[in-house]
C-alpha cells in the first residue's frame, strides 16, 4: 500500500494521479476501454438482465400490496426521464463555448418508495433472498412468486437478520423493504450519514448502528458481524453482483422512454449518461445494462467528488480495492454523502474498467451550485450527491474525447443520472437551497 512518504514515486509512475491528490478537478479518459463484446454480456454465474427483469415483473404484484405508493407504476420501481431544456439553455449561456444536443434528466430521486437510486439493487438483492427462503421451504416453487404479505412467509423471514453498511441511502432501501418482509435489518452507518435518514430507519423499523468511522469502517463492522450469525445475510456492497444487476435493469426502462421519446441511438447518435459514483455498483450496473442493450453507442462516464475519488484512483493505478483514497492522503470528506467512498467495490470495479469512458471529479461548491441551479431552471429538488452527473456535458465536451471518437455533438443525447433526494424532509432541504 502507497504511504505518504512514496507518493512522489507514485504520481512520477501515474502522472494523472498528480491534480487528484491535489484535489483538482480533472477529466480523466479511459485509454483501455474495451469494445462491448458477447463476453461481457453476462456476469460471473451466468446472471443475465432478462431473468432479472422477470424476476422483478413477477414481484411487481406484492410490491404494489405491500407499498401502495408504487401502485402508480403498477408495482414497479421506475422513474420519468425528463428533458431539462430551461437548465441546459441556462448552463450554456454561462458557458463561452456553448453547445448544441439534449439533456435529460433520470430522476431517480423520485423512485417510489426509497428515493434514490438503491431503490433498483436493493430491492432486487432482498426480494431475491426472500424468494430463495421461500423455496428452500417449500414454500413456493422456483418460477412462482410469494404473496410475502402471508403470516407463512413473514414467521420464515422474522428468523433471519439482514445486515448492511450505508452511508445513508442504501441503508434506507434495504432497511425499508427487509423490515416490510418482516426480516429483521441491522443499518451499519458511517458517521457521515445524515440524522434524518437513522430516523426515518429507525421509525420504518430498522435497527440503526452508528458507527465513528467512514463507509468503510461500516462496512467491514456490518459484514463481520451479519456473516458470525448462522441467520445472518449481509448485502455487500463491495462485492455485490444482485445489487449490480438490479441496478442494471434501468436500462430497459429507458430503452423504452427514449423510444417514446422518438430519440434514435445508434452510432451517430450516441448516448453520453453521466453517473454519480460511490463505490461504483449503482453507475456501474446502469452502464452495464446500457451497454447490453445499445452496445458502443453508449458512452458512459462517472462523477466522483474531488475528496472521494475512490473508482478513479483504482482505475489509474490499476490497484482497484486494494488502495483507498486516505492511503494517498485523501480524506472523504463531503457534503455528498451517497459519494462519500474511499475505497470502491471489487466486483465493480472489474467490469467497469472495461466499459467506463473517463471519469471526472468536482468540489462541493459544484454540487451546491448545480444543485441550486436545477432548482431555480426547473424547479426540481434533488440531493448533493444526486447532482453530480449534471456538469458531464460541459466537462466531456470541454474535453478531446469527442474530436478521437469523430463525434458531433449536436447529435449527442445527453442524461445526467439525478440518484436521489426524494425523501428528504423539508427543512433539510431548505437548509440546502439557502445561498
Ligand atoms: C449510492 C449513491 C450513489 C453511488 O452509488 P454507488 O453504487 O455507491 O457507486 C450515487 N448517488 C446517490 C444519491 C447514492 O445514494
Amino acid at each position: 500500500m502507497p504511504t505518504f512518504k512514496n507518493l512522489d514515486e507514485w504520481i512520477k509512475k501515474f502522472p494523472e494521479l498528480g491534480p487528484v491528490i491535489n484535489l483538482e478537478p480533472v477529466t480523466w479518459i479511459n485509454r483501455e476501454k474495451w469494445k462491448m463484446s458477447e463476453e461481457l454480456k453476462s456476469l460471473p454465474g451466468n446472471i443475465s438482465m432478462e431473468d432479472g427483469r422477470r424476476f422483478m415483473d413477477r414481484y411487481s404484484f406484492y410490491l404494489e400490496k405491500a407499498f401502495p405508493e408504487v401502485l402508480e407504476g403498477g408495482g414497479k420501481i421506475i422513474s420519468p426521464l425528463r428533458e431539462i431544456k430551461t437548465f441546459w439553455n441556462f448552463r450554456n449561456n454561462l458557458s463561452n463555448t456553448p453547445v448544441d444536443g439534449r439533456l435529460f434528466l433520470k430522476c431517480d430521486h423520485a423512485l417510489p418508495v426509497a428515493g434514490s437510486i438503491k431503490a433498483r439493487g436493493g430491492f432486487f438483492e432482498v426480494l431475491s433472498f426472500a424468494h430463495r427462503l421461500a423455496v428452500k421451504e417449500g414454500l413456493i416453487g422456483e418460477e412462482e412468486a410469494g404473496d410475502f404479505s402471508l403470516p407463512k412467509f413473514k414467521a420464515l423471514f422474522s428468523k433471519y437478520c439482514i445486515g448492511v453498511g450505508s452511508t445513508g441511502n442504501l441503508g434506507l432501501s434495504i432497511g425499508i423493504i427487509s423490515a416490510k418482509l418482516g426480516f429483521r435489518v441491522n443499518v451499519y452507518m458511517s458517521h457521515d450519514a445524515k440524522e434524518w435518514k437513522k430516523d426515518l430507519l429507525r421509525q420504518k423499523g430498522a435497527n440503526v448502528i452508528e458507527e465513528k468511522g467512514d463507509f468503510g469502517v461500516a462496512i467491514s463492522k456490518g459484514r463481520a458481524e451479519t456473516l458470525g450469525n448462522p441467520y445472518g445475510y449481509f448485502v455487500d456492497d463491495e462485492n455485490s453482483k444482485k445489487l449490480f444487476l438490479g441496478y442494471s435493469l434501468a436500462a430497459y426502462e429507458i430503452q423504452s422512454q427514449l423510444q417514446e421519446a422518438g430519440i434514435l441511438v445508434n452510432k451517430d447518435h450516441p448516448l453520453f449518461v453521466y453517473s454519480p459514483c460511490g463505490v461504483g455498483g449503482s453507475p456501474g450496473g446502469v452502464m452495464w445494462g446500457l451497454k447490453n442493450l445499445f452496445g458502443d453507442a453508449v458512452h458512459s462516464f462517472f462523477a466522483e467528488p474531488t475528496h472521494s475519488p475512490s473508482v478513479l484512483m483504482g482505475l489509474i493505478t490499476g490497484k482497484m480495492e486494494r488502495v483507498c483514497v486516505q492511503d494517498f492522503g485523501i480524506d472523504n470528506h463531503t457534503e455528498a454523502d451517497g459519494l462519500a467512498v474511499g475505497r470502491p467495490s471489487a466486483f465493480a470495479t472489474g467490469i467497469i474498467k472495461k466499459l467506463v469512458s473517463g471519469i471526472y471529479t468536482l468540489n462541493d461548491n459544484s454540487l451546491f451550485e448545480l444543485l441550486r441551479n436545477l432548482y431555480d431552471t426547473e424547479n426540481i429538488f434533488i440531493e448533493p450527491s444526486a447532482t453530480a452527473g449534471l456538469i458531464g456535458p460541459e466537462k466531456i465536451l470541454g474535453s478531446t474525447y469527442l474530436s478521437d471518437h469523430k463525434i458531433d455533438p449536436s447529435k449527442i443525447t445527453h442524461i445526467a443520472w439525478s440518484t436521489g433526494g426524494g425523501l428528504l424532509p423539508a427543512n433539510v432541504r431548505n437548509e440546502l437551497l439557502k445561498p
